[in-house]
């Protein structure tokens, strides 16, 4: 029996549990996973608690995943390069961080919208948490370049700084956007939880797949890109959902069916 858990605050709205249930159905392995809201402030100890209570793995969500990384005994090589942990599997005395964002970004662009990278001009718009869990699965994949930019310029620059040992990097306030042509945007800003839209220039849309991380609703950017002939507009459902089989993989070694609980979660 796997006794699993997602660890955040808020997390009343997490759609984790749901979608374990359904992975575990699937594939036939027993599981048990919580919501667990932590107090801020608090996340070492009721973490730790879980795991005396016989934890085997837990989720990470805001505010909480510099604080898993922190607490892991060893990093796979995706939790190392973001810097944050989204996934702890309890290996005897040991504790495994693993950051299932990037997998999930990719393998829902790979595996579900026929989307190759290869040779492709990539914008991520946000350089905070989410942008740092997606930049090394995004290079690994060989684009052309890709480029950051950011509102506060600074963040932007440091972040392309720090993985342009991995691939080509750039980065840059969100006004030095050029509207020459982009292959993928992908916006990584949470400028959507505020009901806004990050202020890039009209033309940088046409003709581009433009993804949006947050789900659940149509934001403002997809609106925008919509409206400025984007070639598809998707939202992060599909990466949600990936990033959760990475983790159940990674806890059990079963790898879930991923399509048939996009399709039930988007109805
Ligand atoms: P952070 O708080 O770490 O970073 C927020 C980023 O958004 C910063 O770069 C910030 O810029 C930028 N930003 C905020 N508001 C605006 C605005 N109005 N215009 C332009 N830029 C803005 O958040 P996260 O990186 O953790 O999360 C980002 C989004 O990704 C969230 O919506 C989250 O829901 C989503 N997400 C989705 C996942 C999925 O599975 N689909 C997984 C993980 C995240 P500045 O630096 O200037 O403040």
């Amino acid at each position: 029996m796997h006794k699993l858990a997602v660890f955040g605050n808020p997390i009343e709205h997490s759609l984790s549990p749901k979608i374990h249930a359904i992975f575990a159905q699937q594939t036939g392995v027993y599981i048990e996973y919580s919501k667990q809201l932590a107090p801020i402030g608090d996340f070492k100890q009721v973490a730790q608690d879980f795991i005396k209570q016989g934890g085997t793995g837990f989720n990470i969500t805001v505010p909480f995943k510099i604080q898993a990384f922190e607490i892991a005994d060893e990093l796979t090589k995706n939790a190392q390069a973001a810097g944050a942990v989204n996934t702890i599997k309890v290996q005897g005395a040991k504790l495994i961080g693993e950051n299932t964002d990037g997998i999930g970004l990719m393998r829902d662009l790979s595996a579900n919208l026929g989307v190759s990278l290869q040779g492709k001009t990539l914008l991520i718009i946000g350089a905070g948490g989410a942008a740092r869990g997606i930049i090394l699965p995004l290079l690994e994949q060989n684009p052309k370049r890709l480029m950051i930019a950011n509102r506060t310029a600074s963040k932007a620059i440091s972040l392309a700084n720090e993985f342009a040992k991995y691939g080509k990097t750039c980065g840059f306030g969100l006004e030095k956007i050029k509207p020459s042509p982009v292959d993928i945007i992908i916006n990584a800003s949470s400028a959507a939880l505020n009901n806004e839209m990050p202020n890039i220039p009209d033309e940088t849309a046409n003709g581009a797949i433009c993804y949006d991380l947050m789900y659940g609703k149509t934001t403002k950017f997809m609106q925008w890109a919509q409206a400025n002939n984007a070639i598809k507009v998707v939202d992060g459902l599909g990466m949600l959902v990936e990033q959760a089989a990475a983790s159940f993989e990674f806890w059990t070694g079963k790898r879930p069916m991923t399509m048939a609980v996009i399709k039930e979660l988007a109805k």
